[in-house]
């Protein structure tokens, strides 16, 4: 039986994934061809790089599902990644000397087996490295090292970097004294389903077969390739096509961050977890077992079985879909999402009340008990007057590229390749197509942004009032303060801009602090204005536009971000007759953004009448 690296991470989840993949005999009997590695790792990539391109927005519940976007259009983005991995490669060859393996196909790929009681541990590894001295192995991931840099330990009162960078390597500090800061950091590096550490367990899993493969030969190292996030691409292009040399402070577009240390502390749970999953290969057992942080609940790693795991979990009003939910504390111990399932608290109204603290919980609660709607109006009614005319309703559309495409754009900068718009002039007063305007550039690799900066601000004019409203408007003024960054000639008007701000959802939601200035005392300014048992605890549009709108997204092309940032990736890949109909359909989906919004405003205003 083979079993691959994203197998070895898979079956030792908990002791059912086994069993519930059904292992057949005849499975463990086979080897698995190159080809269909090929294609695991390929879906796992994608999946991987797809999770970067999406904000997941956990709290909220919602998340687009990519297990069904894995088709033509999503393979596109497997091209981002391949580029990413050569750009690994060369940053590589540049630091280490020697030879390099490497591919733009797994299968021309270094491989590692390592045969134990019968099963045929096996990887592939992205880079495979040798020069005199050493064996280097490194894995590529499309992530940045934002994770990374952030992590400090403390000292006394000095603080210390966990990571430092020599010669063009980043490598693990080691404190001069014992520090519990330090020792906290070394476990979110040693949590397989954190953040941090979900990167490091994958490497050291290589590690475990590589390291039996090898037995003893040269000395091996392990590293982690990743994307710079301090790097800033600086337009320069050869040839037509763009190149990525040290930026103006220095810094690479690849990061290599030396694991060998905390690979090898991961070894220990890396035999403990083999000894777990030959344990369940062979019994099979598919009973129920605890969910757990294994599950991955909401994550783009989250298990395959969940809707067998958590069949009794209503999709609506689960008991984790309290607004924002963490845990509940009661005689002492935590609840976290896990722990109410595995006590049997299945939807919102399983909780206990008497554990219920939070008053955004309660009027939750109550709404779910009673079957009723919460409307504060005189919060509806002093949020609707704070907004001044013309509200111009805004929404962009954007490509979070891995690899920065233009001038001043960093990896994974949100570049803004569509806009809608739509000006109420007066409470109510709105069309739907005479006062809506789109930008939508028309090619994805020519820079199209002043374009649309100029078209943006000759539309806004916020000089003499009026405001900027957007759904979590944080998002539109982060994307204004960079374009004034990259467009400095057109900064006054795109500050006004900014400072004009306002969000949806503090009138739908709240704002503590807009309810406080307007005289509201600490209860009402810290409660919603608005909750309907619909949103189940979310107040994304997806949940809030039904509400109070008979539109839907089910009906447009282009449903949903990830679709629209997929279409626009492949612009340059269309036939005019494709790309025509593909802008048609952007135009419709990022136009429908802001009419949504114009609408719920509208239903707002009547629910005071
Ligand atoms: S959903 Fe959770 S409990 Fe069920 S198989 Fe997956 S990891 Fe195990």
């Amino acid at each position: 039986m083979a079993i691959t690296k994203t197998d070895f991470i898979n079956y030792t989840r908990c002791r059912r994934y086994p069993a519930l993949e059904n292992i057949r005999q005849d499975k463990l009997e086979s080897n698995l061809t190159v080809e269909e590695y090929l294609k695991e790792e390929n879906n796992e990539k994608l999946k991987e790089i797809m999770s970067m391109l999406v904000e997941t927005d956990e709290e909220n519940g919602e998340e687009t599902d990519l297990t069904k976007k894995v088709d033509k259009q999503l393979n596109a983005m497997m091209d981002y990644y391949k580029e990413i991995e050569i750009l690994a490669a060369s940053q590589v060859e540049r630091t280490f000397g020697g030879k390099s393996i490497y591919s733009k196909d797994t299968f021309m790929q270094e491989s590692f087996d390592y045969d134990l009681n019968g099963i045929k541990y096996m990887c592939y590894v992205d880079i495979y490295n040798e020069n005199k001295d050493d064996i280097n192995i490194i894995e590529v991931k499309a992530t940045t090292n934002r994770k990374y840099n952030e992590l400090n330990y403390k000292i006394g009162e000095e603080t210390f970097p966990l990571f430092t960078q020599k010669d063009n390597i980043f490598y693990l500090n080691k404190p001069s004294e014992p520090s519990d800061s330090y020792d906290k950091k070394i476990l979110k590096l040693l949590n397989r389903y954190g953040d941090e550490g979900k990167y490091i367990y994958d490497l050291a899993v290589q590690r475990f077969i590589i390291d039996n493969y090898y037995k003893k030969q040269k000395k091996i190292n392990y590293y982690l390739a990743v994307l710079n996030s301090e790097y800033v691409y600086n337009g320069e292009t050869e040839n037509g096509k763009n190149v990525y040399k040290k930026d103006e402070n220095g810094n690479d577009i690849i990061v290599i961050y030396e694991m060998n240390e905390i690979t090898k502390i991961y070894q220990k749970y890396i035999e403990a977890d083999r000894e777990k999953l030959e344990k369940s290969i062979f019994e099979l057992d598919n009973s129920p077992c605890r969910v757990s942080k294994s599950c991955e609940l909401k994550k783009r790693t989250e298990c395959k079985f969940k809707p067998i795991c958590f069949s009794k979990v209503p999709s609506k009003n689960a008991s984790y879909n309290y607004k924002r939910f963490i845990s509940f504390k009661a005689n002492g111990i935590k609840y976290d999402k896990y722990d109410l399932i595995n006590e049997g608290y299945y939807s919102l109204g399983d909780v206990p009340k008497e554990w219920i603290t939070n008053n955004n919980h309660l009027i939750q609660r109550e709404c779910y008990d009673e079957n009723k709607v919460y409307i504060n109006k005189e919060k509806i009614k002093a949020g609707l007057n704070s907004l001044s005319y013309p509200i111009y309703h805004l929404d962009f559309e954007t490509f979070p590229c891995p690899i920065p495409r233009f001038r001043g754009e960093k990896p994974y900068t949100q570049s803004c390749f569509e806009f809608s718009l739509h000006i109420e002039k007066e409470p109510g007063k709105c069309d739907k197509d005479k006062d809506n305007y789109v930008f939508l550039a028309t090619s994805n690799t020519e820079d199209q942004r002043e374009e649309m900066v100029k078209m943006l601000v000759e539309k806004i004019d916020v000089s003499n009032g009026g405001c900027m409203l957007a759904q979590n408007v944080s998002f539109e003024k982060g994307r204004i303060k960079e374009l004034s960054i990259i467009f400095p000639e057109y900064k006054k008007q795109l500050t006004q801009i900014y400072n004009s701000g306002r969000d949806l959802l503090e009138i739908i939601d709240n704002n503590k602090e807009l309810y406080k200035s307007l005289g509201f005392d600490e209860y009402n300014s810290s409660t919603v204005n608005y909750y309907n048992n619909e949103q189940s605890g979310s107040y994304s549009i997806k949940k809030t536009l039904p509400l109070f709108t008979n539109l839907t997204y089910h009906d447009l092309e282009v449903q949903n971000g990830v679709e629209a940032l997929v279409e626009y990736s492949m612009f340059d890949k269309m036939t005019p007759e494709e790309l025509n109909k593909s802008r048609n359909a952007l135009t419709e989906y990022c136009k429908q953004d802001t009419w949504a919004m114009v609408e719920i405003l509208r239903g707002l205003r009547n629910l005071l009448k």
